[in-house]
């Protein structure tokens, strides 16, 4: 039963879209299984760039039929907008291509409103969030009060269900967050304009799909979103996003069992960034950090915010893969590193005066570690127009053969630019 998952190993933005864009040819399905239009993947294909938010990249593929999963949180506005520029640009041209599971979480836009209000009232405390409504989303979740799309076409009972929600939404806007409360008419508005254009790619369970794909043999990848250092349980607590983003979430967002998986692909930068607030060991706040965020156009796809860059951190990469039990690294952006003479790669910190080489969990810990780091020689050459391995140039193959041998991982792909015919193949995936 091929079923692989790919996940983000650092803190998001590792290029995740391009590997999913460029296996999904493989692929008879893909599926997203958690997060919402907090994701932004960056698509370049034959030069033209596509960003999508919650549709997954294999949609670039017509014969790919894509899963939004119950695990996702979705706004309804959003996935409409992508829909239609997918449609206009002859991406989607029939149904099949998507199915959205009736189990999945709303996003409306009071969770938006309560997302933005939250972090403006946090002031320096902020979380640094997207502000597109996916914690309060994941909130409502567990509290058992969401609405979930399936509810859309339950004209009956949504309308009451709304109230209830507003209820209590209202109350928090205006009275703890001093905003203007949301109308339950405004809200029904928004819904009756997204719905039967939605209606299409209903699918009332999901996770019997892809099972049944699995038992037959189709070949379905499973696309995280954010990256493994962003978990709600196991990343930097609290600047991290509100759904876990390891491996093990994909069983729990798609509905399926562990003996489906045969790989996880962890994608990784060939250095490290991050978005927002939260403790990040190998930050370079100076020329060198400028330099990576200017060459590897380090501006986030969904804001538009600025990263905050640094060298590879191997403690975290090994932290990450030991999560997600990771069995093979795609390394990202090989590229940007051209023109250092020497490049530093991470391999322990120091912690109040003591070397360690494993991930302290506590992100108060995490915080006063210091890198240690080593440096190897860089090389001067471009890599964009590099078609495989012996295409590089030896300093090259040597960085990446520290990294996998440090981390004990082999690297499976290597990327060299954002284009696919910029991916230099190691090894397929589904073999
Ligand atoms: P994701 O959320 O993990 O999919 O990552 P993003 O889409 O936010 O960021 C990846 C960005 O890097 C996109 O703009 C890609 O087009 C681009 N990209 C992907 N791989 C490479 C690469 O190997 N080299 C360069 N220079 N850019 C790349």
């Amino acid at each position: 039963m091929p079923g692989i998952i790919v996940v983000g190993s650092q803190w998001g933005d590792e290029g995740k879209g391009k590997v999913v864009d460029v296996f999904s040819s493989q692929a008879d399905f893909v599926v997203r299984y958690q997060g919402g239009a907090n994701a932004g993947h960056t698509l370049v294909v034959d030069g033209k760039k596509t960003i999508l938010h919650l549709i997954p990249s294999g949609i670039l593929h017509s014969h790919t039929s894509c899963i939004i999963a119950a695990g996702v949180v979705l706004d309804v506005e959003r996935v409409c907008e992508e829909i239609r520029a997918l449609r206009a640009s002859g991406l989607i041209k029939d149904q099949t291509q998507l199915l959205i599971s009736d189990s999945a979480t709303l996003i409306l836009p009071y969770h938006r409103l309560l997302d933005q209000a939250r972090e403006r009232s946090a002031g320096l405390e902020k979380i640094g969030t997207t502000g597109r409504g996916i914690g309060p989303a994941y909130e409502e979740r567990a509290s058992r009060k969401a609405l979930l799309f399936g509810d859309l076409f339950q004209k009956e009972t949504l309308r009451g269900k709304l109230e209830v929600a507003l209820k209590e939404k209202n109350f928090l806007l205006e009275k703890f967050y001093g905003e203007k409360p949301v109308q339950v008419d405004d809200l029904l508005k928004i819904i009756e304009s997204v719905t039967q254009e939605l209606a299409p790619y209903r699918c009332k369970d999901t996770s019997l799909v892809i099972y049944k794909a699995l038992r037959c043999g189709k070949k379905v990848l499973f696309e995280g979103a954010q990256g493994s250092l962003l978990d709600l349980l196991h990343g930097t607590y609290p600047f991290v996003t509100s759904s876990s983003t390891l491996s093990g979430s994909a069983m729990i967002g798609a509905g399926i069992g562990p003996s489906t998986i045969t790989n996880v692909l962890g994608i990784t930068k060939a250095y490290t960034t991050r978005v927002g607030a939260g403790p990040f060991p190998t930050e370079c706040d100076n020329a060198t950090g400028e330099r990576i965020r200017q060459v590897g156009a380090e501006f986030g796809s969904t804001t538009g915010r600025s990263r905050r860059c640094g060298w590879l951190d191997l403690v975290a990469l090994k932290y990450a893969i030991r999560l997600s039990g990771i069995t093979s690294l795609a390394l990202m952006k090989l590229d940007v590193l051209s023109g250092f003479e020497k490049i530093e790669i991470c391999n322990s910190y120091e912690l109040d005066g003591q070397k360690i080489t494993e991930y302290p969990v506590s992100p108060g810990d995490l915080a006063r570690c210091k890198p240690i780091y080593e440096a190897l020689n860089g090389w001067s050459e471009d890599l964009t127009g590099a078609r495989s391995l012996k295409d590089l140039p030896r300093q090259a193959q040597d960085y990446i053969q520290y990294i996998g041998a440090s981390v004990a991982t082999p690297i499976d792909v290597v990327s060299v630019g954002p284009g696919r015919d910029q991916t230099l193949w190691i090894k397929p995936l589904f073999s």
